[in-house]
């Protein structure tokens, strides 16, 4: 990849799947968006030694344990800076209440993570909304709460990139198509509020957390933002979430090809349906929110 941005897969072996990437950005200070988790640790640790760096710094896009829970591994052999959301930070330099929550979303898929390690808080660096670092060329950290309160994205000038964590749907290149990361609880709301404002910097290109780039930038976040308009619509005159899911597979002809291959992938399949529930129950509590 260009620009100075290498894309790393950060899967651990279990998932057998491409799901987990993750991103160097070269500059004066190479910078690490997002870690893995710890049962993909000792690949990813591999993969940077031997380049020319001893230190390198991170950006965690939001403290969910995909993103996260290899931090404190990577963090012990590169040290550096800790990017991240102010009320992300105690939970990183003490992990036991993350690690806790994980367990009782994700069950034994948690466990095949592996559990976080904490890393010390002079290393954390908390962000605010548009705060500009020279790390990675230059990265501009931009609030898009909706998947996660606490979620960031980061924009990538040299590249006119962004990096949306998991705030802009996992990416599906074989079929060109976005599913939305709504995971419930979610709110949709704000969710949708940070799709517009990640339009307005017009991105050509978006370096997703599941799984790879898309070189049609802004016109994958339209797409997204359009797919949940429909859903929501939907999901208004439905009674429950097993009716809205039928709906959107009789419906929706390229979901339905998706979604009918999730049957060999246990995780993915936990993580779309939980989506789908995400929206639905969002539009019950305020229908309002998609017009
Ligand atoms: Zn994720």
């Amino acid at each position: 990849m260009s620009y100075g941005v290498e894309i790393i897969d950060a899967t651990p072996k279990w998932i057998e799947i491409p799901f987990i990437s993750i991103y160097l950005v070269y500059g004066s200070r190479d910078v690490l968006i997002d870690t893995g988790v710890k049962s993909s640790s000792e690949k990813v640790i591999k993969i940077l030694s031997g380049r020319d760096f001893e230190e390198l710094d991170y950006v965690l896009t939001h403290i969910h344990i995909d993103h996260v829970s290899g931090l404190g591994y990577l963090h012990e052999r590169f040290r550096g800076n800790v990017y991240l959301h102010p009320r992300a930070v105690r939970h990183v330099s003490n992990p036991s209440k993350l690690w806790g929550s994980a367990k009782e979303a994700l069950g034994e898929f948690a466990e095949l993570y592996g559990e976080p390690k904490a890393v010390d808080e002079m290393y954390l660096v908390p962000v605010s909304d548009g705060m500009i670092v020279p790390v990675g060329g230059e990265l501009m950290f931009m609030y898009t709460p909706g998947h996660a309160s606490h979620h960031i994205s980061i924009f990538h000038k040299d590249s006119n990139g962004l990096f949306v964590g998991d705030s802009a749907g996992i990416y599906i290149e074989d079929y060109g198509y976005v599913i939305p990361t709504t995971i419930y609880p979610c709110r949709l709301d704000l969710y949708l509020s940070s799709l517009r404002r990640m339009r307005m910097l017009k991105p050509s290109i978006l370096y997703y957390a599941h799984y790879g780039f898309s070189e049609d930038g802004w016109r994958s976040l339209d797409a997204l933002y359009n797919t949940l308009l429909e859903w929501g619509k939907a999901a208004r005159d439905l009674d429950n979430v097993e009716e809205f899911k039928s709906y959107i597979i009789s419906n929706d002809e390229v979901f339905r090809g998706i979604y009918s291959r999730l049957d060999d992938y246990p995780l993915a399949k936990l993580l779309v349906d939980l989506a789908i529930k995400g929206v639905f129950e969002e539009v019950n509590r305020d229908p309002g929110v998609v017009g």
